[in-house]
């Protein structure tokens, strides 16, 4: 069977999908034992339903109460549980803590996984960082906006035409890193930067696993944050790293047009803080 709609690849956000659809009881507690686990660790969570639009304001400033984050995690819209990047997070705060401003989180959203084979760090990171698997693809476009025919199963492509079972569809891929704060500002990285399939996110969120995805497949950890480890597995960028990484993904070509990027980023500022609201609006 085809997707009769395949109009509504567009709007995800149909009313007619009751939340039981996408998330089982067993996953839903699995999300709400996570959630909790990295509050208590120090991460600046926040709780999205199925459409990963938030339950409450959030900021990347300051997290939720913890009293506030168990009343969220009872809500029956509850689906999908992110981290927000930023400065506040588990590495970052003095004995007593309070946040020192000095180390912040950046999530790395890589929509297309086939960037990953043209590079090296990027590639070298899922690898050696906490990394995941986010929403399935196209096998043959890379097209994300597919067609659900049996949630978490089974997939269509409009542009293509053509169906696919889950095990056959490329999945993008989410990485957490840490940065000092001096070298988001030595490269002028300030809220979010998307640059081709890639997204920098500094003062954003983004969904982690056990989420469940509006297609009905799940996040999957690739390398899980592990709260034993040194930095819970986080892998802390240097100042070679992030600028080879910025070159990788194309913002940055030559250590001399650096200044001209950073003229054009900031006269585009408000076309990113519009992006912003989007990523926050349902999709
Ligand atoms: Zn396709």
């Amino acid at each position: 069977m085809t997707s009769e709609r395949p109009d509504e690849k567009t709007s995800p956000s149909e009313a007619s999908r009751p939340p039981s659809n996408s998330i089982t009881k067993e996953s839903l507690k699995l999300l709400r034992e996570t959630a909790l686990k990295l509050y208590e660790a120090g991460y600046n969570i926040v709780i999205v339903d199925c459409d990963k639009k938030p339950l409450t304001s959030w900021s990347s400033e300051k997290r939720v109460s913890e009293k506030d984050l168990k009343k969220l995690l009872k809500d029956p819209r509850t689906c999908g549980l992110a981290i927000i990047g930023g400065p506040v997070n588990p590495f970052d705060i003095d004995k007593n803590g309070n946040p020192l401003d000095i180390t912040y989180l950046m999530l790395i959203d890589v929509d297309d996984p086939r960037l990953l084979d043209k590079t090296f760090l990027l590639k070298n990171l899922v690898e050696k960082s906490v990394s995941y698997r986010t929403g399935p693809r196209c096998p043959k476009c890379f097209n994300k906006h597919i067609d659900v025919i049996e949630p978490g199963k089974r997939f269509r492509c409009p542009l293509c035409n053509i169906e696919f079972n889950i095990d056959e569809s490329p999945r993008g891929v989410g990485i957490l890193v840490s940065v000092d704060k001096t070298l988001l500002e030595k490269y002028r990285l300030k809220g979010s930067l998307r640059q081709g399939s890639v997204e920098l996110l500094i003062n954003n969120y983004q969904l982690i696993p056990p989420s469940k995805h509006k297609t009905g497949i799940s996040y999957e950890w690739i390398n899980e944050i592990n709260i034993e480890q040194p930095n819970h597995g986080i892998y802390s960028l240097s100042d070679i790293e992030l600028e080879t990484l910025l070159k990788e993904i194309g913002y940055l070509r030559d250590k001399e047009i650096v200044e001209e990027k950073i003229e054009r980023k900031e006269t585009s500022e408000k076309t990113i803080e519009k992006k912003i609201e989007k990523i926050e609006k349902p999709r």
